[in-house]
């Protein structure tokens, strides 16, 4: 065999091979879906070319995975017809690892040897190595010749023209080694086990080179049709003794001859064949009718098919067929696991978790402003019938179609976070506001068309509720002549519990909305007034005036009076004690049970305001 150039591996790549190749973890299984993936990626690539250039399939229009085990040799071999590697796409792509924070992954992988952060981080491909302690790939792309790559791991890999010229066609046979401790992937059972549970949701077929048992007609041999003859000529004769009675001679006569040729001429045998036996039924759950798709089936797809590196249940999902304006399909999907920047965020900064379908074929999981900002934890798919198939990213961003598509998805992601709001059972809620409400705020503040449906979604702990309560329950529960929906910042929810400020709603028995979030101040001032009608009041700002009944307008009217000129002393006492330090002194009747507090002016910062511009500026 060649031996070809010889590449060094960057040093992170060298280093995580070394961690894969000296362990077999319990789950070292995911190779199979990771090699799995990056073949229906080089499909999907290929396909998408070929939308512009049909030219790009002359080399193969068969698109497929094949995967076959070589017992003798100890392989296992994963074909694609995808669109392959170039010798620079072999060098660049099997040998260096683009993607920031590589040295971060590489602790933490290390340090928890989660196979699924492999997933996670893009590293797919070296996860070969779990099971493997030599990996051969063979790859032919349009643009070059057909090309080796090989690798022990030890730091090096090689790269020849293939000796064999164009083998393939076109795309990537990836041959694994197996190590002694991965043999159990030679076998077919395991194997078809592992390829129901990765291939269910891969739209590309994948075939598996399997051996069945088939019944087989064989024609007798000569010495076989004597001693069958044999053998009906006894039986018949059997039966003509049982029966002498009443069958006469002649008839037994005729009985027997007919006999003669009531025997088979043909034996079944049993014959081991070896066929391509698909492995997968490529119907993409998306354009089933929701009625027809089971809640594990919707699980399933969102971790096989849509979360990629998210193993956890999604908290929940809309599935709908909008019609009119556009005709498209889509599914998306709540993540139960909030994603973290290091792995959702492209390079542009652009979003990537919904995957964009033109009739059932991928275009692209790299939109930018397909989702507002404070939707982008969404993942899902989306497939419009109505973009043109040779669409390119570029005209994606511009599209009239896409606009509308983005304006519907949005109310519909609403519109399920708004039944899951108003579902008697809470947990979905709970979970969901607490991984994403901060991020929904931002949307009360950002997105001026949704800003009322998005407001509704709002929950707080208020002086009467224990648990999240919103809005509308906070209004349905006020008195009769309260006007305003009272609120009170502060850093902890404890702190609000033990405010002098709320005292005296708590006499009047006002309810009061707790907000110890940072943004939520922010949020209140943008909407200025709750259902276009209760106006916010943040009492801890001066000149709170809280509604009466009449009887206690009179009370008060009387008891300001009286104070006036009860405590005139102290208030000269008090301006002349902190000339600098407080702005005006003022005797009032908001306060219960302390003798005194400090307020915010009207148009000045409440004292949270002012701790969080602080701790911003820091
Ligand atoms: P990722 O799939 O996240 O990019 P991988 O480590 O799994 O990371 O793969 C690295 C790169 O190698 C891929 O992006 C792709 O360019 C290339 N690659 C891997 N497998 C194939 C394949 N079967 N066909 C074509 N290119 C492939
Ligand atoms: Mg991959």
């Amino acid at each position: 065999e060649a031996k070809g150039e010889k590449h060094v591996f960057q040093a992170e790549v060298n280093k995580l091979m070394n961690i894969l190749i000296n362990s077999l973890y319990s789950n070292s299984e995911v190779f199979l879906r990771e090699l799995i993936s990056n073949a229906s990626d080089a499909l999907d690539k290929i396909r998408f070319l070929s939308l512009t250039d049909g030219e790009q399939l002359s080399s193969g229009s068969d698109l497929g995975i094949k995967i076959k085990v070589n017992k003798d040799e100890k392989t296992l071999t994963i074909t694609d017809t995808g669109i392959g590697m170039s010798r620079d796409d072999l060098i660049n792509n099997l040998g260096t690892i683009a993607k920031s924070g590589t040295t971060e992954f590489l602790k933490s992988f290390q340090a928890s040897k989660d196979t699924n952060l492999i997933g996670q981080f893009g590293v797919g491909f070296y996860s070969a190595f779990l099971v493997a302690d030599t990996v051969t790939v063979i790859s032919k792309n349009n643009s070059d010749k057909q090309y080796i790559w090989q690798s022990d791991s030890h730091g090096s890999f090689s790269i020849t023209e293939d000796p064999r010229g164009n083998t393939l066609g076109r795309g990537t046979s990836i041959v694994l080694h197996m190590k002694e401790e991965a043999e159990e992937f030679l076998d077919e059972k395991t194997l078809k086990d592992l390829l129901s549970k990765y291939s269910e949701f891969i739209d590309h077929p994948i075939y598996l080179w399997t051996s069945n048992v088939v019944d087989k007609e064989v024609a007798l041999t000569d010495e076989e049709i004597a001693e069958e003859k044999r053998k009906a000529k006894e039986a018949s004769k059997v039966e003509f003794e049982e029966d002498s009675e009443t069958v006469s001679l002649d008839e037994a006569d005729k009985e027997e001859e007919e006999e003669e040729f009531d025997f088979p001429k043909t034996k079944t045998v049993k014959e081991t064949e070896s066929t391509w036996s698909t492995m997968n039924e490529v119907k993409p759950l998306w354009t089933r009718g929701a009625k027809d798709v089971t809640d594990e089936e919707y699980k399933s797809f969102y971790k096989g098919a849509v979360a990629k590196g998210d193993y956890n249940d999604p908290i929940d999902w809309i599935h709908f067929n909008a019609e009119g304006e556009v005709d498209f399909k889509s599914l998306l999907y709540i993540p139960g696991t909030a994603p973290t920047n290091m792995y959702e965020q492209n390079k542009e900064g652009g979003h990537r978790g919904l995957r964009l379908y033109v009739r059932r074929v991928f275009i692209t999981d790299e939109f930018r402003d397909i989702l507002p900002k404070y939707l982008s934890f969404l993942k899902g798919i989306i497939d419009s019938d109505d973009l043109p198939l040779n669409v390119s990213r570029e005209m994606l961003q511009e599209s009239k179609t896409l606009k509308v598509i983005k304006k519907k998805i949005i109310r519909k992601a609403i519109a399920m976070f708004q039944k899951m709001c108003q579902d008697e059972d809470q947990t979905k809620y709970r979970q969901f506001w607490k991984l994403y409400g901060s991020t929904i705020k931002l949307g009360v503040i950002e997105d001026a068309s949704n800003k009322q449906r998005l407001s509704e979604l709002l929950v707080y702990q208020t002086s009467k509720s224990q648990e999240p309560s919103t809005l509308a329950k906070y209004v349905e529960r006020m008195k009769d002549h309260q006007k305003n929906i009272y609120v009170l910042a502060c850093e902890k929810i404890e702190e609000c519990k033990q405010s002098p400020l709320a005292e005296q709603l708590h006499a009047k028995d006002f309810e009061v909305v707790y907000m110890v979030d940072p943004i939520d101040e922010y949020v209140m001032n943008s909407m200025d007034r709750y259902d276009g009608k209760y106006k916010f009041v943040n009492i801890a700002k001066e000149g709170l005036e809280l509604e009466q009944t009449e009887e206690e307008k009179a009370a008060e009217e009387a008891r300001k009076e009286e104070i006036k000129t009860e405590f005139a002393g102290l208030k000269d006492w008090f301006k002349q004690k902190f000339p600098t330090q407080i702005e005006r002194v003022v005797v009032t009747t908001r306060l219960v049970s302390v003798p005194a507090a400090l307020v915010s002016s009207s148009y000045g910062w409440t004292a949270n305001m002012e701790r969080i511009v602080k701790a911003q500026a820091l």
